[in-house]
């Protein structure tokens, strides 16, 4: 991969001399959904596929973006002296955007810079490509202008900060955090009320995970993440009114069903379940993976998935019917949604002998239902975001 960049950033910008190489992962998580932006826990995992990029310092106040999976685009220009989000740079306000937050939070950078990337990914597919571009951006402006005070956690924030404020999506912290915080054959069980985290070993006795992207991803997506936010907003608050709570993440499930009548409006009474309840799933799921029980790490992924798909009302029929023949499969340990919902992908945990037939006859039996082709991928844990040799 490196050669191909390399090249590639030669053929635009003249030669490769100088040149430094980065690479930064994607991410899945692998329970504890819809819990990043109500103070609960999460427990995502970066994945060996991810994003490359290849970079070097300008003399001038230019930058320049090129990505070898959108060609169409060329090289996109921008300037140190416009740091503004505009529609014709499309993919390229991601990393722009970076460049406009470390400016923001203190660190501006001082010079231009040429930047070619090119990820394996699927886009849009809740694998965070989007968070794994950031980080990267980050990784090569600290490592370029020699920003030596921001932290793998700082990195994460920015990305977030550019993310929510540069590009309009107000996403929680988890993606950035696990696509710059990852650790080989670790997932990272990472409170979001404070930002502690731990990491747990996931390397997984005689079985894999397995993701299956549907293919589908429903125009909701976006506003439906929105009316989430609000009607949990909306519950925490009307909670707020007799306990002294700071988010959902703070209830046990004994005191939301001893207070859950305080919610009046049963929408949000169902949305706040999801979010109590995943996040006591989340703490016992970790629990379970330590001591080595993954079938129970897989009951509980499967009622993640019941939960989500019935009182967050976030999975759709091209999900649920994966999720579905997931489960008939026996060697299936456990199968949910994951990411942000209304299609992308699935996560899966397969034992090593049944993943063949997993993907053969999940493969032939959704192509006959919904009409076109998902995609799998076996993947592996890897390292977080950094530069390369
Ligand atoms: P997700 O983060 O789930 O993959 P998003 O919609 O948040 O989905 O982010 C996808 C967007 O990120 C793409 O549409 C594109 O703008 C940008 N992106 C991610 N990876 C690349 C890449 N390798 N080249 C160009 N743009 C990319
Ligand atoms: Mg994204």
């Amino acid at each position: 991969m490196k050669q191909k960049l390399f090249d590639k950033f030669a053929e635009l910008f003249g030669n490769s001399d100088g040149v430094n190489f980065y690479f930064s992962p994607g991410r899945v998580n692998l329970i504890g959904e819809h819990t990043d932006y109500n103070g609960g826990h999460v427990f995502p995992c970066a994945l060996t596929l991810g994003t490359y990029g290849a970079a070097r310092k300008r003399e001038d106040r230019k930058i320049h973006f090129y990505s070898m999976n959108l060609d169409s685009f060329g090289v996109v220009e921008a300037s140190l002296d416009d740091l503004t989000n505009k529609k014709e740079y499309n993919w390229a306000n991601y990393p722009l955007g970076v460049v406009w937050a470390f400016a923001e939070k203190g660190h501006p950078i001082s010079s231009g810079f040429d930047m070619v990337i090119w990820g394996n990914i699927p886009n849009g597919s809740g694998l965070s490509s989007s968070a794994s571009l950031e980080v990267l951006t980050g990784v090569i402006l600290s490592d370029l202008f020699d920003i030596k005070d921001l932290s793998m956690t700082d990195l994460a924030l920015i990305g977030q900060y550019s993310e929510n404020n540069f590009n309009g999506c107000n996403c929680g912290i988890m993606d950035q955090f696990a696509v710059a915080m990852g650790k080989k054959d670790h997932a990272i069980f990472l409170d979001t009320a404070t930002l502690d985290y731990e990491y747990a070993p996931c390397v997984l006795d005689g079985a894999k995970i397995v993701i299956t992207n549907s293919k589908v991803k429903h125009s909701l997506v976006d506003s439906a993440y929105n009316d989430r936010r609000n009607e949990c907003a909306a519950a925490l608050k009307a909670l707020q009114t007799k306990l002294d709570i700071q988010s959902l993440g703070d209830l046990s499930i004994e005191e939301f069903e001893a207070n859950k009548e305080l919610i009046s409006d049963e929408i949000q009474r169902k949305r706040a379940k999801h979010a109590v309840y995943e996040n006591q799933r989340t703490i016992t799921a970790v629990q379970a993976l330590k001591d080595g029980k993954i079938e129970e790490f897989g009951k509980l992924m499967n009622q993640s998935h019941i939960s989500l798909r019935d009182d967050y009302a976030v999975s759709c029929d091209e999900i649920d019917i994966l999720v579905d023949l997931a489960w008939a499969i026996p060697g299936v340990l456990g199968s949910r949604i994951t990411g942000g919902g209304f299609g992308g992908c699935t996560v899966s945990i397969v034992k090593d002998e049944a993943v063949d037939t997993f993907i053969e006859t999940i493969g032939k039996a959704y192509a006959e239902k919904v009409g076109h082709e998902a995609e799998f991928y076996t993947v592996d844990i890897g390292d977080g975001a950094s530069r390369l040799a």
